[in-house]
């Protein structure tokens, strides 16, 4: 397997960073430590604020046309050291190199959509609705295609299971170098590619035959872009039922009676939402080896990243 590259909060299991001193503990990055290369950053600590410190707060006064980014006791202003930082660190990455972020929630330098906004600094009252802090918002503005998550979201199934496939796919993109590699690409994510979309299965396969004969590198940027595109909304369960059905035909007549039933109560369970996905995976793989579908086998859908990682410990 290959290691994404992931920008994180440096507070999130690495440094005591926070305003109190503090760093938050997660048993799950600490796993994820041994399969992604994570690339750390502390925000307000790279403004020159040290560990501890006084809390800063966003902040929407009346007489200011714009959010702040403000000390909440001593109303210190925080805003254009925080925008000059995350647009020069930001700007300076490797687009190349970086396969997705994990950031602090809620915080006003790192969140993503879950800050709170105040009237002003001391007891001042919040303003409804939930902002974006300041790096936060730049990383989706710079980076507006990139796997972008809170480390609160990433302890749901289904959101963390769609973002590490997303990183690990980008990945392993980045090892393709050559034509054959981009063919060999394409045939094994096939089954990965088709429960998130059929209709952009089709156009990477089109850019991949590449009749036009554009130069490698042009195909690769199309292809990358398509498949963005294809990974950018999560499957859903009849976009699974359909491709798991569609792997099932290779075996349906060399199997038997109440094997196929098996798979018919396994396809209902997991309709029901009784059982996860991995659940008829587990079943459909161990038929790819015992009839040795070498096609099959190296269908990255049945291991998209390391296995490990399903299992969520906090
Ligand atoms: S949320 Fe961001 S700025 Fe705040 S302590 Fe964590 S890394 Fe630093």
């Amino acid at each position: 397997m290959v290691k994404p590259v992931i920008v994180i909060s440096s507070c999130i299991e690495h440094d005591r960073c926070r305003y109190d001193g503090s760093f938050i503990a997660s048993k799950y990055v600490k796993k994820l430590k041994e399969y992604l290369e994570f690339i750390t950053v502390c925000p307000e600590m790279a403004i020159g604020l040290p560990s501890p410190r006084e809390s800063i707060r966003l902040v929407k006064r009346d007489n200011v046309g714009h959010i702040q980014l403000l000390g909440s006791k001593s109303g210190t202003d925080f805003t254009d050291k925080m925008n000059d930082f995350s647009e020069t660190y930001l700007r300076k990455l490797d687009p190349q190199k970086i396969d997705g972020f994990i950031l602090k929630s809620k915080s006003p330098s790192c969140g993503i959509g879950q800050v709170k906004l105040y009237k002003d600094i001391l007891k001042a009252p919040l303003i409804t609705g939930r902002h974006t802090g300041f790096f936060g918002g730049k990383v989706k503005e710079i980076f507006p295609t990139f796997p972008i998550e809170h480390e609160m979201r990433l302890t749901n199934d289904e959101i963390r299971e769609h973002f590490l496939i997303t990183v690990f796919t980008r990945a392993r993109y980045k090892e393709v170098k050559s034509m054959k590699d981009l063919v060999k690409f394409h045939s094994d994510n096939k089954y990965l590619f088709m429960v998130y979309n059929q209709s952009s299965l089709n156009r990477l396969g089109n850019i991949v035959a590449n009749h036009e004969k554009y130069p490698l590198l042009e195909v690769k940027e199309k292809y990358f872009d398509e498949m963005l595109k294809t990974l950018n909304r999560m499957p859903n369960r009849k976009r699974n039922i359909n491709t798991l059905t569609h792997i099932y035909g290779y075996f349906k007549k060399d199997l038997r009676i109440k094997e196929k039933a098996f798979f018919t109560d396994s396809i209902a369970k997991y309709e029901a939402g009784l059982i996860p996905i991995s659940a008829v995976l587990s079943v459909l793989r161990s038929w790819v080896i015992r009839f040795e579908n070498e096609y099959l086998l190296s269908q990255t859908l049945f291991e998209p990243y390391p296995v490990e990682l399903s299992e969520f410990p906090d």
